[in-house]
């Protein structure tokens, strides 16, 4: 019997680097330490961290409340108020902003000095974008479907410079550039997409199309999770779609000869690790 466990299952790199960071705090130990917003959809892993101490402030208002402690920034970044908030404050910030991420906002901050104006292709209402638009000094753009970018008018005399938010859709983010770009703008494109979320579900999608079996961890309410169901589902019509092994009720038969496990993008190493084990123990 054979397991194949996905090598992008789980954490990608920028979470991974996100949640080890809070943890790295809390054994340095300085004082409560906060995390704006949850570290990670996951609420395991944020309840592992409230026993630890840690807190997680919602909004803005919270923060400025703040008076001591540490205020970690997760893996979404945020926009340059926040930074400043906290330095007047005189409150640690501790950055575990996605280097990805970081990027985007110095390439934002670069070109408007250019004289471009940033057009971000995404969803305005994501954290993401929220933070992206706050390295912008002048107001942004930010366009999500078709219909909103052929509906785009700003004035012809504007430079434009459109990036992405780090999760979106390529094929749909090169459509909305082609509909922009016959607007007759002078613009510069930068794919800003990060890869992460597009090997995660080929290689899904290659190993479930290999197994007799698929399983696939993660929460309930995550979207990138479902869409894996979805890709796994479509390749082998034995997939399952759990959020720890609790929930894992593999028929066991004899025409079961290899297993495929893969995981969203919130799911902890030890979920994963568990249910391999559980799976290589059991057949
Ligand atoms: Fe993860 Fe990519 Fe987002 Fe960074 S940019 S947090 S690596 S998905």
């Amino acid at each position: 019997m054979k397991v194949k466990l996905a090598k992008t299952a789980g954490f990608c790199f920028g979470v991974r680097r996100a949640v080890d960071t809070v943890y790295e705090q809390i054994e340095q130990s300085q004082g409560p330490i906060y995390t704006y917003g949850p570290i990670v959809h996951n609420e395991m892993v944020v309840r592992e961290l409230e026993e630890k101490g840690v807190r997680v402030l919602g909004t803005e208002e919270e923060l400025a409340e703040l008076t001591q402690g540490t205020v970690i920034i997760r893996a979404h970044g945020v926009g340059r108020h926040i930074y400043e908030l906290l330095e007047q404050k005189g409150i640690r910030l501790v950055d575990a902003t996605c280097p990805f991420v970081r990027k985007i906002h110095r390439i934002a901050e670069r070109e408007e000095k250019n004289g471009r104006r940033i057009l971000i292709i995404g969803n305005a209402k994501h954290p993401e974008v929220e933070g992206i638009r706050g390295w912008c000094r002048n107001p942004s753009y930010v366009i999500e479907s078709a219909e909103e970018a052929r509906n785009f008018k700003a004035p012809l005399s504007e430079k434009l410079c459109i990036v992405s938010q780090t999760t979106f859709n390529y094929n749909k983010f090169e459509d909305l550039v082609e509909i922009i770009s016959k607007k007759g703008y002078d613009i510069l494109v930068l794919n800003t997409i990060c890869s992460a979320t597009e090997e995660r579900q080929t290689e899904a999608r290659q190993i479930a199309s290999e197994v007799d079996a698929m399983i696939v961890i993660g929460g309930s309410h995550s979207s990138n999770t479902q869409k894996l169901f979805e890709i796994c589902k479509k390749e082998c019509g034995n997939t399952y779609y759990i959020q720890s092994l609790d929930d894992l009720d593999l028929k066991t038969s004899e025409s079961i000869r290899c297993v495929g496990i893969t995981a969203g993008a919130s799911t902890p190493n030890k979920i994963i690790e568990e249910v391999q084990k559980h799976v290589g123990i059991k057949f």
